[in-house]
């Protein structure tokens, strides 16, 4: 039998949701398909359960080293891995009803199963409870978003050499935890085992922490790191490793040459990025262009090269965030309704959720300076501000890059506490093409870390 809907989501994290939310707004009858992990990568072994797990190791970690100057005296605090893995559960759970319910309320038929395109108009899903079903579709949308990417030489095993999937479940904290890779994923996983008593230590392949983030953040994020207790192997290649009685022997190379060495530790976090998922689902065989790195290809409406199909989130080319993949949801959606809204890409928050936080929008400097930009800069630290003493927040800078002609803000950097909520402000003010002087002149209430946000602003010269 099969069942006839104006548009079918393969895929429900938060591309997929998003979208089959916003169709049945707008009077679409939707299906949502998902092998089982609604709320996706994001809810189900990304975002969310990251973020619970570094919101309940930074507690512990302050408990321990952070509360006798506030006349907090803790004598004896112990670690209850198993309370602070079952939290993170729960709230998964609490979020996995929250999108079941909006599925059952806005009338989204969600189909368990894993879902292969037939055509434009058809997929065949394996269900686990009805077999195989059959769904016609006017449109598909494909947001099957992405997996982690595996070094060929050190595949994943799940038991010592993990992905971020395992990373966020471990049932004991490792002694010595390698991290390879030092992007926004393996410095949060290295820093939650870290505050819970990990060694960890770092490999990357390039110069920096945070490749691509501004360059004096990155050298603060590193230093401060190093005060946290991580070790760093810089310009360093992972190359292999072997296994015995439950040690793992990494083999470490330098990139530009030298000894390599090796390195003893009980966990490997291979954390070196995330690469598209379409695997089995058929691209080939109804034609869908991806491009070399395995993105599907589309064009501004979201369409691929075959007719009705569209692609948003992960699967496609652009930074793999979750908002982002949100904001897609939308406008994809949008526009198969003859709306005419967009995506600025120019305006895309990243925040990597370390200690202090790291958060950023729009051009760098070196970005700025390397397409032939004239610009200005103005910079605060947080220690000038009393909200930030008052709080144990004084580490950090919020850097604003404004076009030197027009005033016009092209870029903010924040490092330092709470930068994921400070950032949305930077981020409304670049979409509204807001000056330096349009955010210096803004009211910020007193005292807040925003002032310094604003007295950044202020100092673009
Ligand atoms: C550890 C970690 C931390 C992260 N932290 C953040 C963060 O703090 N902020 C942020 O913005 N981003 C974060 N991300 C990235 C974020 O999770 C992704 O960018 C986001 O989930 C992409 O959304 P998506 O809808 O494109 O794909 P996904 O969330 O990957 O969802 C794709 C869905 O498609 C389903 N699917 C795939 N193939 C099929 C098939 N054939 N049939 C049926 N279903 C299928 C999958 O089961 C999955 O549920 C993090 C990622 C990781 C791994």
């Amino acid at each position: 039998m099969s069942e006839r809907y104006d548009l079918i989501v393969v895929g429900a994290g938060p591309g997929g949701y998003v979208a089959a939310v916003r169709a049945a707004q707008l009077g679409m009858r939707v299906a949502c398909i998902d092998k089982g992990w609604v709320g996706g990568t994001c809810l189900q072994a990304g975002c969310i359960p990251s973020k619970a797990l570094l919101e309940s190791s930074q507690r512990f970690h302050e408990i321990q080293n952070g509360l006798d100057d506030h006349g907090i005296v803790t004598d004896s605090v112990r670690l209850d891995l198993a309370a602070m893995m079952q939290r993170k559960e729960r709230i998964v759970g609490t979020m996995t009803k929250g999108i079941q319910g909006l599925f059952k309320g806005s009338k989204i038929d969600y189909v368990e199963g894993t879902a292969r395109i037939v055509s434009a108009s058809q997929v065949d899903v394996d269900t686990v409870a009805d077999g195989l079903r059959t769904l016609q579709g006017q449109r598909l949308l494909l947001a099957t978003g992405s997996i982690p990417v595996e070094l060929p030489d050190l595949p994943f095993d799940g038991q010592h050499i993990l992905s971020s999937t395992e990373a966020l479940s471990l049932e004991q904290v490792p002694e010595r935890l390698a991290v390879i890779g030092a992007g926004a994923i393996g410095l949060e996983l290295g820093s939650v085992w870290a505050r819970v008593g990990a060694q960890v230590q770092v490999i990357e392949f390039t110069d920096n922490v945070l490749p691509g983030m501004d360059a004096e953040i990155c050298t603060q994020v590193q230093r401060q790191l190093k005060r946290q207790g991580f070790t760093f192997d810089m310009a360093t290649r992972a190359a292999s490793a072997s296994i015995e009685d439950g040690i793992v022997n990494l083999t470490l190379v330098p990139r530009d040459g030298g000894d390599e060495r090796q390195l003893v530790c009980d966990r490997v976090l291979v954390a070196v990025g995330r690469q598209p998922f379409a695997a089995g689902i058929g691209l080939d065989e109804v034609g869908v262009v991806c491009d070399e790195r395995g993105f599907v290809s589309v064009d501004e409406d979201y369409r691929t090269n075959v007719e009705g199909i569209y692609a948003i989130g992960d699967l496609i080319p652009g930074p793999m965030l979750a908002h982002k993949a949100e904001a897609e949801a939308v406008v994809v959606v949008e526009r198969m309704a003859d709306m005419r809204p967009s995506v600025n890409y120019a305006a895309v928050p990243g925040v990597v959720y370390i200690h202090p936080e790291v958060a950023s929008v729009g051009l760098s400097e070196e970005d700025a300076l390397a397409s032939g930009q004239q610009i200005t800069v103005g910079k605060m630290l947080f220690r000038a501000n009393a909200r930030a003493h008052a709080m144990d927040g004084i580490e950090g800078f919020i850097k604003v890059i404004a076009d030197a002609q027009s005033d016009r803000l092209l870029g903010v950097h924040i490092f330092g506490a709470q930068a994921s909520h400070l950032i949305g402000e930077a981020v409304l003010a670049l979409e509204m093409s807001a000056s330096a002087e349009d955010l210096a002149r803004t009211m910020h209430a007193h005292p807040t870390l925003s002032e310094v946000l604003r007295e950044a602003a202020a100092h673009v010269a």
